[in-house]
Order: structure tokens, then sequence, then C-alpha cells
């Protein structure tokens, strides 16, 4: 913030602010990590500069000579990653990429699977509010009210019925494995294509903690910021017989000029990934999560489907007697940061909800292990037990602030 504090005071406090909250509280939301400095680096660069329309080698502006070389190398290096045929690095969000994989693939008003909202699918999964669920037919599937993980007979049985040209698998509140080889066969068998949306489990997928679904996927979608660790933005993956349909649909089909400071980012972030410390990151967050929800249940906390198997947790707040928006505000009050979400046949709306999504890997990227996640629980359930307890609230804020502040943050601690 050197020359910023000098030249806009007022942004760069306010920035300051931001870089003060994240060391001093305890980040859980599933869906958010901490970016490496080098990746920030890259996110702020001249790079912002460039309009590099097109793809390298094809570009509609002149003076893309370097922008080409730092494409290209965030595609060779997420192919390798993920072992993927075909890369398209500029998508500039999950939304857009998901987009784009629908327009190349199938027309407005075409039939496509998604797993409900409320049930964990993400808003792009056919969401009515969302332009998936305006421009497509989407027929959802759900888990199963007993075991609350996704049946693959229910997958089946509705594909068979409804006959999607897309299948879409892959979820944004789901605690447990998808079963992409499964979804493929039910593919196969109804004559769609399958797309894996594995914007939450990209990191799990890189570092082999979680099955891949680029084997079995047509096409598959991510993005960038989650448990990659990357910056904002996204990535579609898919076979070379589709890469024309693709590389269309995200340029000129949704979007204008690519964001190359972010694709430069992206570069660095894969490069990361492919390190073995990346391994080690994923398999830790993945061995936190599970011992996170262990020490949650103790405390009195049902998970919903009893656990989990990548870096999420869904928790039944109506074990603790109150909805999702008051545990996650109360939570808010003392330094911990959650959301709410709906947990799967919710009685509550989609505003306030019985439920809390929490995730590992961003207070795993601070080189906390399961000794820290225990402890972190026992806050949770300390301050949930006593929703209403401006005591106990405070207390804990300030005990999680003193311990927080003592566990570096990438991008911060390391600049
Ligand atoms: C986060 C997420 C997205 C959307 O990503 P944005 O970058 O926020 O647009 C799409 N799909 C899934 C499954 C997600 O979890």
């Amino acid at each position: 913030m050197n020359v910023l504090s000098h030249r806009d005071p007022d942004v760069a406090a306010m920035i300051e602010d931001e870089e003060t909250r994240q060391v001093e509280t305890l980040e859980l939301i599933a869906s958010e990590n901490y970016a490496s400095a080098g990746v920030l680096e890259a996110t702020g660069s001249v790079l912002t500069n460039k309009y590099s329309e097109g793809y390298p080698g094809k570009r509609y502006y002149a003076g893309n000579q370097h922008a080409d070389r730092i494409e290209s190398l965030a595609i060779d290096r997420a192919r390798e990653l993920f072992g993927a045929e075909h890369a398209n690095v500029q998508p500039t969000s999950g939304a857009e990429a998901n987009m784009a994989a629908y327009l190349a693939f199938v027309n407005p008003g075409d039939t496509i699977m998604g797993m409900e909202l409320s049930q964990g699918g993400h808003l792009t999964h056919g969401s009515p509010v969302n332009f998936s669920g305006r421009f497509y037919n989407f027929v959802p599937y759900s888990v199963d009210r007993e075991t609350e993980t996704v049946d693959m007979d229910e997958v089946r049985r509705v594909a068979r019925e409804t006959k999607p040209k897309i299948i879409v698998s892959g979820a944004t509140a789901y605690p447990r494995t998808v079963d992409f080889d499964a979804f493929a066969d039910i593919a196969k068998e109804v004559g769609a294509l399958l797309m894996a949306d594995m914007s939450h489990i990209a990191g799990l997928v890189a570092g082999g903690a979680h099955p891949s679904p680029v084997p079995h996927a047509d096409i598959v979608t991510t993005t960038t910021h989650k448990t990659l660790r990357g910056p904002r933005g996204a990535l579609a993956l898919c076979k070379s017989d589709h890469a024309e349909a693709l590389d269309k649909a995200v340029f000129p089909g949704t979007q204008g000029g690519p964001h190359m400071h972010t694709i430069a980012a992206k570069a660095v972030a894969f490069g990361e990934a492919l390190s073995p410390e990346f391994k080690h990151y994923a398999r830790q967050v993945v061995e936190n999560a599970v011992a996170f929800g262990e020490a949650l249940q103790e405390g009195g906390l049902r998970l919903v489907s009893g656990g989990t198997d990548n870096h999420l947790l869904l928790a039944d707040c109506n074990t603790k007697g109150i909805s999702g928006l008051k545990a996650q505000n109360a939570l808010q009050g003392a330094g911990i940061i959650t959301n709410r979400n709906t947990i799967p046949y919710d009685e509550r709306s989609a505003y306030v909800t019985s439920g809390l999504r929490l995730g590992t890997a961003a207070l795993t990227s601070r080189q906390m292990g399961t000794d820290e996640m225990r402890r972190v629980a026992k806050w949770i359930n300390r301050v949930l037990d006593d929703p209403d307890g401006e005591g106990v609230r405070e207390t804990v804020r300030q005990e999680v602030a003193e311990f927080a502040r003592t566990y570096p943050v990438p991008g911060i601690s390391d600049r």
C-alpha cells in the first residue's frame, strides 16, 4: 500500500482494514481461501492494461507477444495439472464458465439436468432467478432424505425420464465425494454430455485428494479461487473434439477481452498447485475437515450426511435450536466467519436457512492442523450454545483474535 497510502489514503485505509480483518478472524467460508503473494503480484500487474481479444497467435489487437506467452503458459500448466486435453483459461468467473459451457453445447429451451439449488447445487445449475433457469429447461435431481447424499439411482431415473442434453455434476454445498464415473455412465446411457463443475473441489482434485472428473466428463468447469488458491476467476477443460465449440462460446460467445492480469495469476497458481507441497496441502484440508466435523458433532452439532469426504461441512443448526442466519451472525460477532446455507429439505427460507456451511481450505492455508480445528470447533459450539450471550461472544472474539494473529496469512505475512 506504499503508493496508494499517499495518493488515495481513503481506499488504502479500507484495504488495510480488510487485511487486519483477514488476519484477526477465522475464515471458514468454504468457497474462500488466501492467494499467495505471487498470485497477488501478478493480479496487480500492468497486464491489466492490455486488450487481448482472441487466443494466443490469433488476436484482434497488436502488442500481444507477451500476453500470448503468458496465456499459453497458463494453458499448458492447466492441462498438465488436471491431465486435460484442452484448457480455456479466459472465463472471468465460475458463472461465466458455466454460461459458456451451456452456450457451446445446447440451445435455449433445451433440457439440462442439475442438482437442486436448495440441496447443494449452484445458482448456475438451473435456479429460476439465474440465466440458467430462464434460458434452459433445467430438471433437478436431489439428495436422498435419509442418507442426505446423491442417490445415483434417482439421478438415473430422472435422466431416463427427462432425456437431458447435458447432465451437470458437482455442487456448491455438498460434503461428500461426487461419483463422476457413475454420472458418466448415466450420461452415456441417455445420450447426454456430462459436465462437471468442480469449482469447490478443484484444489482437492489437483492435489489428488478427490477423484478427478477429467477422465469422465466431456467438459469440466471450475473457479480458480476456492480450494485451488488462485486468483478470482475460472477455467474450463474439455476433450479435444469439443475444444473449438468451447473456445468460441467463451470468446466471442460470452466475453470480450480476457483479463490478462488474472490469467498470469492463474499461471502462477497452477504452478504452485503442481508442486509436491500442494499435494500435502490438499490432503491436510480433508484431514482437517474430518477432525473438525468430529469435534463439532461431539459438541452436539449435527452434520448433514453425518460428516465429510472433502473440505466442506454442512451443519444443521436446528440441533442448537437456532437458524443458520442466527448462527452466522453470532459467530461473526466472535470473529468466526461462515455462511448460512440451506440444508436438504430445509423448512426455513433460503434467506434464513437452517444450515451453516463450513470449510477448512483457508485455515489450512494458514498452516493449521487437526489440533487447531478441534479448538475452533469448541469455540463454535460455545457461541452456538449461547447465541444471545454477548459476554461469551466477546470473550471468544478476543481469544480468536489472539490465536489467529499467530498463524501466517499467505499474501499478507510473506510480502
Ligand atoms: C462458486 C461456484 C460457482 C460460481 O463461481 P463465481 O466465480 O462466483 O461465479 C459455480 N459453480 C459452483 C459449483 C460454485 O461452487
